[in-house]
């Protein structure tokens, strides 16, 4: 359809609506009709790959090489034993790998967008998926267009359509009829989902919705968009081909090894290629998706919502925190706290509320529920100001009848006001204004709004707004600000008939008083800025608010700041970046800050290599969240702030930064856990055989036993590790470094020192059992016992790098006993149950036997307990 090349009324005409919007009724009956207003899933297909995705690796080849040689040689039991390996590892891969990618699809989901739509006559908002063809929308700076919409009315309306057109300089809205043929780029008329607008206001009508739209079209083409990797996960991917690419040199040395000693070249191939396909972490990158989605589910308990992947990882190294004041810090709930007028007189007060309601873009969502139950949305201030009103006695919609708004300039971070020009409708009892007369009404930053007034409301007549006056003025917001308040002023101007109505003349105002709101902090700030501060992060105020108030505020969460710590937006101006990195470890407040001054802030830290995290909620902050480290938007902020953000705080709270944090740490300590898990079993395998190998002797363990042993024992305790909650003393070190190596020293030397136990402990068990006993069977069935075992009793130690094994309740984590309970099980069964253990050649082992195991398995976790001591007790000594 031509919808840019038609009239407005056919428009109307086609999709029968009309100004007052679609009828509740109607717009049920269209839903059911065009269904919901989303884009479909491509989830067959992404279940598809992810399973095929579990046969792409080279080791799954050799495996199943391994399993034909043995099936042509008629060796059915290897054969099946190895072929059940594949089929197993690949089943728990795909479920593993399928249920975190839904786990992190449907996080995508908890975002929900809502439109301002006209239905019944009345402002309403609806969740985007409401929206039906024929809807009214009304846009706004800042919205993300959620349906491809027909404008019938534009002010400066400009949107950003990169996602669409792929042009990402802003393109200007108008309403005119264009030519049949006009291209996508160039439809000045419409506004098409996907797309954001990022300045002015528009209305329009809904002539599509989900599929039908035009992204809808371009989403059912597209192939599916996958998943760009973290650099974590590519370190992850990096390492095991590393990994690989080494054991495969060692493979290929030992079967020549064996070769030259005369050994079956089967027997050779087998054991070479289950030690290792064992050895190599293959699970990791399936295991780091679920480290990851278990990270974001966790910190959306804390109403954080992770948009990004990756910056559920970047979390963890965040070591400076910007954060805005409004919401964050405090509970964003304001409350007019008292008015100031030059006089103190009851009209002036009027006169004050009368604005804060007009000059205002909150709306009542159930204006038909009792005042008490009103749901109010907006900007905190408008609804501060419109309740304010409200309670005094005055009816916005009553007023608006006389009073009738006609035009606006909308608040933004950077201009800090907000204005509303009105026309008089009709004669109001006791006020000297004509119908058809104008009028502007304004609100905002005190400093801001006095700059532009040249008179001011005194007694009911007008005075000129003197030095003294300002001087006056100035004095009372200094107090008011110091008390952590919040100030507006308040003006009004009667606009000649001549005169356009806009930024540039809003001049030669009339001052009529000061708003003081109250904005309680938040309760749980002050224990969030403690544990910043312990976890070596630096918190910095950033806001757009007066400067005493910011300091205020932060006094009373913690985070006392002399007026030297302090750094005005204006005088940030005036100094270089040079100037800047001097001072920058001293502020901790920057006040009266536009958004183009957070900007210089991340990029100033970032020169310094730290990792920066910022809020922002306007339209105008995109570029900041998008340069940090961690853009992190707040619940409250726009639509195209949170669509850049790489976190959302879904109740704005400074905490949920916090916790997200943690999180972030827990994640990265989690992986750290599981890599020596992994990485102590395949390399105590390999030089095991290697040494019994070179020694002469026959293999200590035969491959069936070893696929066993690392695809059917030790896989549920590595997804266990990826389980456990977060640990207290993560919050009490500085923040790991971006780049730094996945081994630390403390890693490298626990696998070291149990590797060399291990063999060594392992290789004598089989030495001795073998030549004293003779019995090959049962000492292999000993080596075997005790490679399973051991990893086992290890796990219990790793469960935390931070503190001793008694230090912590060992039974905190349900995964984690639940594997130990099945890992048992399955390897009594191996023992015991006389099928299995005839397919893997093992012997029942005495009680004797098992008194040696076990303590083989608690001397390892002595082991791990003795380097855990040393360098925690060095990184003590380092902190002193
Ligand atoms: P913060 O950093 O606390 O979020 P903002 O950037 O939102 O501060 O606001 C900066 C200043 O702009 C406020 O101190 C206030 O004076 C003014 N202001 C905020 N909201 C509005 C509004 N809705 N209308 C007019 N002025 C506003
Ligand atoms: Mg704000």
């Amino acid at each position: 359809m031509d919808w840019h090349a038609v009239s407005n009324r056919e428009i109307f005409a086609r999709l029968k609506t009309a100004e007052s919007g679609l009828s509740f009724d109607e717009a049920g009956k269209r839903l059911a009709k065009y269904g919901p207003n989303e884009l479909p899933e491509e989830k067959r297909l992404t279940k598809f790959k992810i399973f095929f995705n579990q046969f792409k690796s080279p080791l799954i080849y050799i495996l199943l090489i391994a399993a034909a040689i043995t099936f042509f040689l008629k060796e059915f039991v290897d054969s099946g034993v190895i072929t059940a390996t594949v089929f197993l590892n690949t089943v728990v891969g795909f479920f593993e790998e399928n249920k975190a990618e839904k786990a992190i699809q449907r996080l995508k989901k908890v975002l929900k967008y809502r439109a301002l739509v006209i239905r019944g006559g009345r402002e309403h908002k609806v969740n985007s998926e409401d929206l039906v063809p024929g809807d009214i929308v009304l846009l706004e700076a800042g919205d993300k267009v959620t349906a491809d919409i027909r404008l019938v009315e534009a002010k400066n309306l400009q949107a950003e359509e990169a996602a669409l057109t792929g042009e990402s300089s802003p393109s200007a809205k108008s309403v005119k009829i264009l030519g049949k043929g006009t291209v996508l780029a160039d439809r000045e008329n419409m506004v098409y989902m996907g797309t954001s607008i990022i300045r002015g206001r528009g209305r329009g009508m809904v002539v599509s919705t989900g599929e039908d739209t035009e992204l809808g079209r371009i989403a059912l083409t597209l192939r599916e968009i996958e998943e760009e990797k973290t650099p974590l996960q590519e370190k992850l991917v990096k390492f095991s081909k590393w990994l690989a690419f080494w054991f495969f040199i060692a493979g290929i040395f030992l079967f020549l090894v064996g070769l030259a000693q005369g050994r079956s070249p089967v027997d050779m191939f087998l054991i070479v290629a289950a030690v290792a396909v064992a050895s190599v972490p293959e699970g990791l990158a399936i295991v780091m998706t679920v480290i990851l989605a278990v990270g974001m589910q966790r910190i959306l308990k804390a109403n954080a919502l992770v948009r990004k992947l990756v910056a559920a990882e970047t979390l963890g190294s965040v070591s400076v925190i910007c954060s805005d004041k409004t919401g964050t810090l405090t509970l964003g709930k304001m409350l007019v706290d008292h008015i100031f007028t030059e006089t103190q007189s009851e009209e002036a007060r009027m006169r004050v509320l009368e604005i804060g309601l007009l000059c205002n873009n909150a709306i009542v969502e159930n204006p038909e529920n009792e005042l008490k139950d009103w749901v109010i949305s907006g900007d905190s201030i408008d609804q501060a100001l419109f309740l304010a009103a409200v309670q005094a006695g005055m009816d916005k919609s009553e007023l608006e009848k006389s009073i009738f708004r006609i035009d606006e300039v909308p608040f933004d971070e950077e201009k800090k006001y907000m204005a509303t020009l009105h026309e008089f409708k009709k004669k109001i009892l006791g006020r000297n204004f004509s119908p058809g007369q104008k009028i502007i009404y304004l609100k905002g930053a005190p400093e801001k709004i006095i700059s532009m007034c040249e008179e001011v409301e005194a007694n009911g007549h007008i005075e000129k707004l003197t030095p003294e006056g300002i001087r006056k003025f100035k004095k009372k917001i200094d107090e008011l600000a110091s008390r952590g308040l919040r100030i507006l002023a308040t003006a009004y101007k009667l606009n000649s008939a001549s005169e356009e109505f806009g930024e540039k003349n809003l001049n030669g105002m009339t001052l009529v008083g000061l708003v003081a709101l109250k904005d309680p902090v938040r309760a749980e700030a002050k224990e969030a800025i403690k544990i910043c501060l312990g976890a070596g992060i630096r918190p910095i105020l950033v806001t757009g608010d007066h400067m005493l108030t910011a300091q205020a505020v932060a006094g009373e969460i913690g985070l006392a700041a002399e007026e030297k710590n302090i750094l005005e937006g204006k005088d940030l101006d005036k100094i270089s970046d040079n100037e800047l990195d001097k001072i920058l470890k001293n502020i901790d407040i920057y006040a009266r800050v536009e958004p183009r001054h957070k900007l210089r802030i991340i990029t100033a830290w970032q020169r310094r290599g730290e990792v920066v995290a910022m809020t922002g909620d306007g339209v105008n902050d995109a570029s900041a969240l998008k340069k940090a480290d961690v853009g992190v938007a707040l619940g409250t902020g726009t639509d195209v702030a949170k669509e850049v953000a790489d976190i959302v705080l879904l109740d704005d709270n400074f905490n949920g930064i916090v916790r997200a944090v943690k999180e972030g740490r827990t994640i990265f300590e989690n992986l750290r856990k599981i890599l020596v898990y992994f990485f102590s079993d395949g390399f105590c395998e390999v030089v095991l055989v290697g040494i019994s190998l070179l020694a002469g002797l026959p293999l200590p363990v035969l491959a069936a036993q070893i696929l066993w042993i690392n695809f059917i024992e030790h896989s549920t305790p590595a997804m266990a590790l990826a389980l456990e909650p977060e640990e207290q003393e993560l919050m009490s070190k500085k923040p790991v470094k971006r780049n730094a190596p996945l081994l630390d020293r403390e890693m490298k030397a626990i696998i070291f020192s149990k590797g060399v136990f291990t063999v060594l402990a392992l290789f004598s068990l089989f030495y001795y059992f073998w030549s004293s006993t003779e019995n090959l069977v049962y000492a292999r069935t000993m080596t075997f016992a005790g490679l399973a075992v051991y990893p086992l009793f290890s796990a219990w130690s790793l469960k935390s790098l931070r503190s001793a094994v008694w230090e912590k309740n060992p039974f905190n984590n349900k995964f984690f006993n639940m594997s130990m309970v099945f890992s048992f099980a399955v390897l009594l069964a191996a023992l015991y149950i006389p099928f299995l253990r005839d397919i893997l050649r093992l012997a029942p082992l005495r009680f004797v036997d098992w008194f040696i195991l076990i303590c083989f398995g608690i001397l390892n976790i002595l082991l791990i307990e003795v380097v855990k001591y040393f360098s925690l007790s060095r990184e003590k000594r380092k902190a002193v």
